[in-house]
């Protein structure tokens, strides 16, 4: 049991039996993307890794992962292949496929044998992460939209620092929350988390601060992952946004705190710009940019209109930074979900961004495109009472077909300062169709 270096060797029937004590985390999963040899259809398949472990003796049990064949039955084609695969006992389809079989390639001659003349899927890509995030980054700088009605205080920092004081009390509920609905698991789950706090201004002006993120069930809730989507108590945002000149950085920053706001309280986000970026920036600095824009936009709400050969131009620059080639990645269904719906349209300039409702809209448009920078632009904010309006004004001129559906099932969670943040007892879930009246009016 102890090899030419001294150190133990297990035999490997043992290792296999306790393969499951060296797998502790989801970290040690990953997940790929590969095709259907018979049809092509795309087939996602998970593998995991053992790390080693130190029992309380003071044995080191070595990382054992063993190299295989998961055999998976198409979902399209009915037809069975297999994949190589690290760990195959452990190894999963989660997508396109179901498991029919597995074998080590070490031993299981006879399975060998069995599955000699199958087809085998060839190509695995992983997805990169930072295409499909929702990350909202909200930025506590020196542009506020919401500042004091009575005396201009920046409200947004007041709120922040309220949030941290108040945060580890948020944190446990949200923590107990989380524990009840891992065991009691019901059908469709919430969309977001929205937190309300009290806010005292300096001057006195009682406020409330609304705070949410996307909902994730997951114990890990960080500060950072909140945005703002309103505070009653500060200035309507069409005297901060009036009609004027502003910088480029002054309205990038309006703009990227707008989107949580209507992400949030409007059923759909238009970003319509001929340009994103600028024709001088480096493929890196041209891919952050999209980046940014592109993960602080929830994809199934929002819309992004941009001239033709914009998005080449990015899928260039991307390709020039990462590992596989943007177009690579959506072959095996890892694009980004957002741009995958992107609209090209031609001879435009307008550059509009707007939360649109049936009966509400806000739009921020001029001439600032999505680039940050010292140079000046003119910008507006305008409200419409009615999308019919709102349509006849921007979308329909520049032949964008918009349809509003909304999804009325969807809800939020609710963590409320005034009811000590309890989810449960008190009102805990907000209906989508209730959004605005709590968010905007602080209604109950
Ligand atoms: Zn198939
Ligand atoms: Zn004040
Ligand atoms: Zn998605």
């Amino acid at each position: 049991m102890i090899d030419e270096n001294g150190k133990i060797s297990l035999p490997p029937d043992f290792l296999r039996r306790n393969k499951c004590s060296l797998i502790e985390s989801n970290e040690q999963v990953t997940q790929n993307n590969t095709k259907c040899p018979n049809c092509s259809r795309v087939i996602t398949t998970s593998e995991v890794f053992t790390k080693s472990c130190s029992l309380e003796n003071g044995i080191i049990i070595p990382a054992f992962d063993e190299i295989g064949v998961i055999i998976g039955k198409c979902s399209d084609c009915n037809k069975d292949f297999g994949v190589n695969v690290i760990n195959p006992e452990f190894a999963e389809f989660n997508g396109g496929a179901e498991k029919v079989d597995y074998y080590f390639d070490t031993d299981c001659e006879t399975k060998k044998d069995l599955y000699k003349d199958l087809l085998f899927s060839s190509t695995k890509v992983q997805g990169d992460e930072k295409l499909n995030q929702h990350y909202v980054n909200y930025t506590y700088d020196d542009y506020p939209l919401y500042v004091c009605n009575k005396c201009s205080k920046n409200l947004e920092l007041l709120s922040l620092n309220t949030f941290k004081n108040h945060f580890d009390r948020f944190n446990n509920e949200h923590y107990n929350y989380v524990n009840w609905s891992l065991k009691n698991g019901r059908g469709q789950g919430p969309e977001y988390i929205i937190v309300k706090l009290s806010v005292e201004c300096t001057c006195g002006n009682q406020c409330k601060s609304f705070f949410f993120k996307k909902y994730v069930e997951s114990f890990n809730v960080e500060i950072e992952d909140f945005s703002i989507c309103n505070i009653t108590g500060s200035r309507k945002i069409n005297e901060i946004i009036s009609p004027g000149v502003y910088s480029k950085d002054n309205s990038v920053s309006w703009l990227y705190k707008l989107i949580p706001r209507w992400t949030l309280l409007f059923d759909k986000v238009y970003i319509i710009t001929p340009f994103i970026g600028h024709q001088w920036l480096k493929s890196a600095e041209l891919m952050n940019v999209w980046l940014e824009l592109i993960n602080r936009l929830d994809h199934k709400k929002s819309k992004v209109v941009l001239r033709y050969g914009q998005f080449s131009n990015f899928k260039k620059a991307y390709s020039k930074e990462n590992k596989e080639s943007y177009d690579r990645l959506s072959e095996f269904d890892l694009g980004s979900d957002l741009l995958s719906e992107l609209k090209q349209a031609n001879d435009f300039h307008a550059k509009i961004y707007c939360g649109i409702s049936q009966d509400d809209c806000e739009v921020f448009s001029g001439s600032a495109n999505l680039v940050k920078g010292k140079s000046m632009e003119v910008m507006h904010f305008n409200k419409y009472g009615k999308f019919e309006d709102f349509n006849k004004a921007f979308l329909s001129p520049l032949g964008v077909k918009e349809d509003l559906e909304t999804n009325f099932n969807a809800y939020s969670l609710f963590f409320d300062s005034d009811n000590e943040f309890r989810y449960f007892g008190g009102k805990s879930e907000i209906r989508c169709s209730e959004y605005k009246n709590v968010v905007l009016r602080n209604g109950n």
